[in-house]
């Protein structure tokens, strides 16, 4: 049960945002700010909950009144994590301030963000300067690169404005766009930072950041950071789960953002570079410690070292032999094993080199650990030495250890809780083989990570179950059966403001080129009438890419000048350029992939018509949903049923709710595939799209 008191807190400061904000009371808000009120205060659910919001409930809003009340009413912190960059922007510019101006009790709040968003003036100075000791990482390596002429100068820039409190490190907050090459060279990671050993940690940006982040009482992140905090026990980044009440909006990306964390993978090619580097830097670290340090053990660990690479090397030469016959024929296409099962040359040669990874990832802890020593010495000497090894050593640990893990990975069998799907691919471009290794079930490291630990924890986003169910999800993502799950239903008028057009006369899109004949003429007539009724933005979505160029292909210069396309012009950029033609008065269409689907707002006219050129089935050579399906039949179930079909409607659900963004807008979808017609499935897809009014096409 809610205290009293704490509910007394939530609708007071429900109140007075809405007279704030001129709003009236949202039945579904309301709906959620109860049941996740009751969740996070019910000893029943455990604190859990998954709240199924549809587009238009304000969820932001229904999800911050209760928890940052119950979080401080609980002296615990509240964690919100997003997936999207435009998500963290709208609660911290927009969301959490307004909340905090009618909330009774004062709270703090902040954007956190990863080290790599942080300059690392270690790093910085080692680019420009050589480093404290004068021994550049360039200086290890043979043909190491001197810097560009530009980066130079925008070195020189940024040390500038950073020494004279100009600029606080966060590359968010530099007035240009600094590219990926460069910014690499300037950040870190947990594994080259020195941490207190460093000579810059008293001014480091990260770790001045840091410092602030533990005054806050909510915290704003992304999946991936709260996924790294995970993985690394909890508690080192973010305040630890037994601490903390969570919000993980955007929550349908959870499955696939954890197993991408808990992922493997390793290219043959730019592995052996990785090796023939640090036997190189290794040779002269020898040579160095011989010269200047009275230090016969750690020589005889950087020899030891030195011989295990070498054999690393050749062990990566028969993973690279035994992967030719695999991928014969297939360069850059993914080679799945069935069942994850590993041929038996490449399982072979992964139980070679093995031994060796290990070897090499034990050493180099030792090396670490050396480093450390010597960066803790008193002799000034010897404190440079370490300071200027450790970054190095951290990388290459880093390296070994996820070299160990995906040979482990193909040596070692599953087991009954644990299995993977492995693939492989030829890579063209970097070089070398591809390996992969990706679990299948992530639901108990979730449940020991989190579910288990936190002080509460809330899920949501528009698509969490199908049709109203949740149990798949609740599997997955492993969640006690006693989650409260609740689907909170958008307060739109669907059926007045918006039809869904089905071309039931459109071919069959396996045939390609009649099919891509048909997208085009039909894209072709409805924009032209579109003008005409002055129609405004008009969004068509593809499901693949090569789909979306044969159909632009086909249009006319004239047409094509009119359109905006993904891959040719940068995603924001194409919403900066659509809206500002709209703003204009004049028409604009998109050309989209999936990531248009989802967490692009085009409200009012922006999107009047929307096209969706096939259901959104996996493509077929996705390794993960592959292996899962074979498990499934392999079970005894129906993959298409139990698999392919709800996450096609999931997104088919996500791409329809492009259209619709308030309650003053109103449009058009138009799907073309016309299997959502004619197939033994349509029904089941249509029934998961909210109520528009529905009207059948004939061309
Ligand atoms: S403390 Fe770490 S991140 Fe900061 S400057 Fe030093 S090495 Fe870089």
């Amino acid at each position: 049960m809610v205290p009293e008191s704490l509910r007394l807190a939530i609708q007071s400061s429900y109140s007075l945002l809405l007279e704030k904000q001129g709003f009236k009371a949202r039945s579904g808000q309301r709906q959620m700010i109860a049941a996740i009120s009751r969740s996070l205060c019910d000893a029943e659910t455990n604190g859990l909950s998954l709240m199924e919001a549809g587009t238009g409930v304000g969820k932001s809003v229904a999800y911050l009144i209760p928890s940052i009340n119950i979080a401080l009413g609980k002296n615990k912190k509240l964690v919100i994590s997003t997936a999207t960059a435009a998500l963290q922007d709208q609660l911290v510019n927009q969301d959490l301030p307004n909340l905090k101006e009618v909330l009774g009790t004062p709270f703090s709040y902040g954007l956190v963000k990863g080290r790599k968003r942080y300059l690392c003036q270690a790093n910085l100075d080692k680019s420009l300067h050589g480093g404290t000791s004068g021994m550049a990482v360039v200086d290890y390596f043979e043909g190491g690169q001197a810097l560009g002429q530009e980066s130079l100068k925008l070195f020189t820039t940024l040390e500038s404005a950073r020494t004279s409190d100009q600029w606080d490190g966060d590359r968010d907050h530099w007035p240009d766009t600094i590219n990926d090459n460069d910014w690499n060279l300037i950040t870190s990671d947990r594994h080259s930072c020195m941490g207190g050993r460093c000579p810059f940690f008293s001014n480091c940006s990260f770790y001045e950041a840091r410092e602030s982040v533990e005054e806050l009482d909510a915290l704003v992140v992304n999946h991936d950071l709260l996924l790294a905090d995970l993985m690394l026990g909890g508690g080192v980044i973010l305040p630890a789960p037994e601490d903390s009440i969570y919000v993980l909006d955007e929550a349908h990306h959870l499955i696939e953002k954890t197993r991408n964390h808990l992922s493997a993978r390793m290219n043959t090619g730019a592995s052996a570079g990785a090796v023939g580097e640090i036997i190189n830097a290794l040779s002269k670290m020898s040579e160095h410690f011989h010269a200047s340090l009275d230090s016969g053990a750690l020589a005889t660990l950087i020899l030891g070292l030195r011989s295990q690479a070498e054999q690393f090397l050749t062990a990566i030469g028969q993973l690279e032999v035994a992967a030719e016959p695999v991928s014969e024929n297939k360069p850059d296409q993914i080679v799945r094993f069935e069942q994850g099962k590993v041929p038996e040359a490449l399982l072979v040669s992964s139980l070679a080199a093995l031994p060796t990874s290990r070897k090499i990832r034990t050493s180099l802890e030792q090396l670490s650990h050396e480093m450390e020593k010597l960066a803790d010495s008193d002799s000034s000497d010897s404190k440079e030495v370490g300071q200027s090894w450790f970054p190095l050593v951290g990388e290459w640990l880093h390296r070994a250890e996820s070299w160990h893990e995906l040979l482990s990975r193909y040596a070692n069998p599953d087991s009954d809780e644990q299995y993977f799907a492995r693939w492989i691919r030829r890579n063209t471009r970097g070089g070398g083989f591809d390996f992969f290794a990706a679990p299948i079930d992530i639901s108990t490291q979730l449940d020991e990570l989190l579910w288990h630990r936190a002080a509460g924890a809330v899920l949501t986003s528009a698509t969490l179950s199908v049709k109203g169910n949740f149990n798949r999800l609740l599997t997955q993502l492993g969640l006690p059966e006693s989650t409260l799950s609740e689907s909170i239903q958008s307060p739109f008028d669907y059926a007045n403001i918006a039809s869904l057009e089905l071309c039931v006369d459109a071919p069959d899109p396996r045939n390609e080129f009649e099919y891509d004949q048909y997208v085009t003429g039909l894209l072709e007539r409805a924009i032209e009438a579109d003008k005409g009724a002055l129609v405004k933005g008009t969004l068509v979505l593809f499901s693949s890419n090569r789909q979306m160029e044969r159909v632009y292909e086909k249009f006319e210069a004239e047409w094509k000048s009119q359109i905006l396309m993904q891959g040719l012009i940068p995603r924001m950029e194409i919403v900066r350029r659509h809206k500002s033609k709209i703003d204009e008065g004049k028409g604009s269409v998109i050309f989209g992939l999936r990531s248009f689907a989802e967490g692009i707002d085009l409200p009012g006219d922006y999107c009047t018509h929307l096209f969706i050129t096939r259901i959104p089935f996996s493509v077929p050579d996705d390794p993960i949903e592959a292996t899962i399906s074979e498990r499934i039949s392999a079970g005894g179930g129906n993959s298409f049923r139990e698999l392919s079909l709800p996450n096609a409607a999931i997104r088919l659900i996500q791409s329809v709710g492009r259209l619709i963004r308030s309650e003053t807008d109103s449009g058009t979808v138009t799907i073309t595939d016309p299997r959502l017609k004619n197939s033994s499935y349509s029904r089941y897809l249509l029934s998961a799209l909210p109520p528009f009014r529905v009207v059948e096409r004939r061309d």
